[in-house]
């Protein structure tokens, strides 16, 4: 039976473990033996929002467990003919594709083509609530880095209020037992969080006792609200550069999950510097995405 992915919290701490044991393990797989696992299945990528990494992460993922991927341009689409999602779906569906991986603005599109879709359905970024497999990427990254993460201390840093990646690491590093502290100017905080998620507006105080830190863009594209932004304030309260930096304990990293807006919340010092894990997170994103398809796809046809 093809599964779907739609968010980490229903995946539940024990499925967000096995994934990422498999994604370890599929490293020391021999090639030729990786392919066969989702051998003949035919995948449909719907991308309709812009995405670089995540786009082409999943693409040799696929390659990589010897599917094949089917990529489907909405510019080109029936959608510009006015065709529904849903029916353009079920056109698709037709063929008798084996799974759909979805790139969407709005928050809930991935479990309604999940209702319509009977192959798998992955969510691969949603709105402002859902980007899981960002989440078992960071998380992944996080552990090779620190180890078992229960106890450690990690802020998530900018704007966190319209960031899907924010929500779905809090799901991913709260359930490995880590403390996670959201970290925002009033405006673009969230509203509300899990139990045991910090919130908050002061980045200085916190920096001598994390042990990573996740830094985000500001999400112009995705703040509808009538949001007044003081962004030199952003930039002097919250960037992250190489004083403040030098302020966090020896051993702690850098993550961000791109795209970076240099000199806004990261400084160039400390995106290319020696505590900086973004090509890390890079990595491990295309053996995360790996196992997924495996987990949904069911096996080779
Ligand atoms: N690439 C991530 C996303 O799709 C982060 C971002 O866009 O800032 O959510």
């Amino acid at each position: 039976m093809p599964k779907d992915l739609i968010d980490l919290a229903s995946l539940g701490a024990a499925g967000i473990e096995r994934i990422l044991e498999r994604a370890r393990e599929l490293r020391q797989l021999p090639r030729a033996e990786r392919e066969r696992l989702c051998a003949g299945r035919e995948l449909v990528h719907l991308f309709l929002e812009p995405s670089t990494r995540t786009r082409i992460s999943f693409e040799l993922a696929a390659r990589r467990v010897g599917a094949r991927v089917i990529d489907f341009d909405g510019d080109a689409s029936s959608l510009r003919k006015g065709e529904s999602l849903s029916d353009t779906i079920r056109t698709i569906e037709a063929m008798e594709v084996d799974g759909f991986v979805l790139r969407h603005g709005e928050d809930d599109m991935p479990r309604q083509v999940a209702e319509i879709a009977a192959g798998a359905v992955i969510n691969a970024g949603a709105g402002t609530t859902a980007h899981p497999t960002q989440g078992l990427l960071d998380r992944l990254t996080l552990e090779e880095e620190l180890g078992d993460l229960a106890g450690r201390r990690i802020a998530i840093v900018g704007d966190v209020r319209h960031s899907r990646v924010a929500a779905s690491d809090v799901v991913a590093l709260s359930l490995a037992g880590a403390q996670v502290h959201l970290v925002a100017p009033p405006e673009l905080q969230r509203e509300s969080v899990p139990d045991g998620v910090e919130r908050g507006a002061e980045l200085d105080p916190l920096l001598p006792e994390l042990d990573a830190i996740v830094m985000l863009r500001i999400q112009r594209e995705r703040i509808r609200e009538e949001v007044s932004l003081d962004l030199d304030g952003f930039v002097e309260r919250y960037q992250l550069h190489a004083e403040r930096l030098g302020r966090m304990p020896d051993g702690a990293v850098v993550l961000h999950p791109g795209p970076m807006n240099r000199g806004v919340e990261i400084s160039d010092a400390v995106a290319d510097g020696p505590r900086s894990r973004i090509h890390d997170q890079v990595r491990h994103g295309v053996e995360v995405r790996a196992a997924v398809l495996e987990h949904c796809l069911d096996g080779p046809r």
